[in-house]
């Protein structure tokens, strides 16, 4: 009762909404006892969608009522089997139908209330899983049917599920939520929701940041929803960029402030760092360069892109691309020539470049058809893993939008598995790294041996992961029947270099379009499948199942 009492008085309600809230909590605590871990998703699918309302012109009152309610949007589930409920494996068709009923039993728990905030809790319990364009259930209601508090929790529902672990899939990361998110504008989700979520989509990740984890039972509702103070984002961006950024004091050559990822790439300590010039880790050739660059940021007040290279801590040089602009003019100059650089490492860029020069050679007119079949070796290596010679990411992804297009052309389906080889690093600690090189090989073969159709594509996406795709496969139990054939095929010993080496691999099986019609999609359920298969104890396999 003191947990309620101070809730409400934390909540700043009148009393007559006390009941409300004490039921609502009992209702939570119930919930919480059935299952631990959900705790902290309602809290935070309960902020998110405090955040969108806000956005979306919510008053004050309508927001803490919408908060309050939506941490009932899956009170259903309690009346779904434990066995169903916390299945790691995918679920059946029978067992997914049980699993749908739950939006009605929840509305019947909440139903006929006199309690305006129960009764949104209702509504939002029985249309959490509709979708914007009808697909969606228990009844498959469509647009604006479907009332808009359901709308925005089932938006801050599938945006919390998947940034999170859970049994059957690892957590997505930022971006590929937010891509998720908007493919899916107009057809799960209703397009304003989608463009408040992106919009606002820094605030989310803070409150994803402040409620993270496995939360304790107990709601504060009273967190208002701070904007973020200016330097507060800056230093966020600052820190948190992809690439180097400094601040520089144009005449000295002084480093004022220096981000994580210079650290990163430099070696260096922050404070060691801010002791250095930028004469101190830029190689005596490029000096004359940097002579340039001031005379450029003096006339022009900026600089770059312009290509160079730094030195480390350790002394070894890294090629970056520099691009500086003048900042004396802001607040933040205190009268000082101050300068901001931009800075990344393009180490990788230059090593492509130079194989590419290596193959290529000195360009030669009278040796047309040389360079030609050069040209053609370099783009067909640009395709292919260079240790088994199979399709690279590229080349399957390539693939894999062309089946798209085909399949849903000709209403066909097509299936893709992922296999990542169990316990592969061992192998490389006992027998070396070559043995290991080989043993990728002989996989490779022995998966292309099985695959009969030319249409078929095994790819390396890289270390020990392969993925096949089949086109024209009509159903899971077809692919699935490939998948045992392959992992039959690594059931025989492999004798590399003296050595009987056993393995055993995990994967993961998606269909089109029954489990996503999108390429990056697709893969990353292909993924989330073979995760599971290794979450599950290694050596299986597993469908995709997406029910967030
Ligand atoms: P898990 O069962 O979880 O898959 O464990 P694992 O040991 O197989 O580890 P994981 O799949 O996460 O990593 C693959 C390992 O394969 C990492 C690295 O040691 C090794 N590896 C990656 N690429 C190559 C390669 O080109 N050649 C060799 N010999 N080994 C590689
Ligand atoms: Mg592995």
């Amino acid at each position: 009762m003191k947990l309620i009492k101070e809730t409400s008085t934390l909540f700043n309600v009148l009393n007559e909404h006390e009941v409300e809230i004490e039921a609502i909590l009992r209702i939570q605590k119930a919930t919480h006892h059935r299952d631990k871990a959900t705790g902290a998703h309602i809290i935070r699918v309960s902020k998110y969608s405090g955040l969108i309302a806000r956005h979306l012109g919510y008053s004050e009152k309508e927001l803490d009522d919408l908060m309050l309610a939506s941490t009932c949007h899956d009170i259903g589930k309690i009346g779904i089997p434990d066995y169903i409920l916390y299945k790691p494996g995918a679920l059946t068709e029978e067992e997914f139908n049980i699993i749908k009923k739950h939006p009605e039993i929840g509305h019947d728990i909440l139903k006929d209330s006199k309690s305006p905030v129960l009764r949104e809790a209702a509504n939002i319990a029985l249309c959490h899983h509709e979708k914007y364009d009808g697909t969606g259930y228990p009844r498959g209601i469509k647009g604006d049917n479907i009332p808009l508090s359901a709308k925005i929790i089932a938006i801050a529902d599938v945006f919390d599920s998947l940034l999170s672990t859970r049994s059957y899939k690892p957590s997505w990361n930022i971006n590929e939520v937010i891509q998720y998110i908007e493919l899916n504008k107009g057809k799960h989700f209703d397009p304003i929701c989608v463009e408040v979520l992106i919009a606002n989509m820094h605030e989310a990740l803070k409150l994803r940041d402040s409620f993270e984890g496995d939360l304790s039972y107990g709601f504060d509702f009273t967190s208002k929803l701070k904007p973020h103070q200016p330097e507060e984002r800056f230093q966020d961006f600052f820190q948190s960029s992809p690439v180097g950024i400094a601040m520089i004091d144009q005449l000295s050559g002084e480093f004022l402030m220096v981000n994580k990822q210079l650290l990163d790439y430099t070696g260096y300590t922050k404070e060691e760092f801010l002791k250095l010039t930028f004469w101190d880790i830029t190689p005596k050739e490029y000096e004359f360069q940097g002579i340039q660059q001031m005379h450029d940021l003096n006339a022009y007040g900026y600089f770059g892109p312009n290509e160079k290279e730094y030195i480390r801590k350790d002394g070894t040089r890294f090629p970056i691309m520099i691009q500086t602009f003048n900042a004396s003019h802001t607040s933040t100059s205190e009268g000082r020539n101050i300068v901001w650089g931009i800075i990344q490492d393009i180490s990788k860029t230059k090593k492509k470049e130079d194989q590419l020069h290596g193959l290529l050679g000195k360009p030669d007119n009278t040796q047309g058809n040389i360079i030609k079949a050069k040209i053609l070796a370099l783009h067909a290596m640009a395709l292919h893993d260079d240790l088994t010679g199979l399709p690279n990411r590229r080349l399957l992804a390539d693939r894999v939008r062309q089946e798209i297009a085909k399949s849903s052309r000709n209403k066909t389906k097509f299936a893709l598995i992922a296999f990542d080889i169990d316990k592969f690093k061992p192998v490389n600690d006992r027998f070396g790294h070559i043995v290991g090189d080989t043993l990728l090989m002989e996989i490779s073969n022995r998966a292309s041996f099985i695959l009969q159709r030319c249409s078929d594509t095994i790819c390396r996406v890289g270390g020990d992961e392969f993925i096949i795709l089949l086109p024209d496969i009509d159903s899971v139990s077809n692919a699935t029947l490939i998948a045992n054939k392959i992992r039959s095929a690594f059931e025989e010993v492999f004798q590399i270099d003296g050595h009987s080496i056993y393995i055993t691999c995990s994967m993961g099986i998606v269909l089109y379009p029954d489990h996503g019609v999108d390429e990056l999609i697709l893969f990353r359920l292909a993924d989330d499948a073979l995760y599971k298969s290794k979450n599950m104890g290694r050596n299986c396999i597993s469908v995709s199942s997406l029910d967030y």
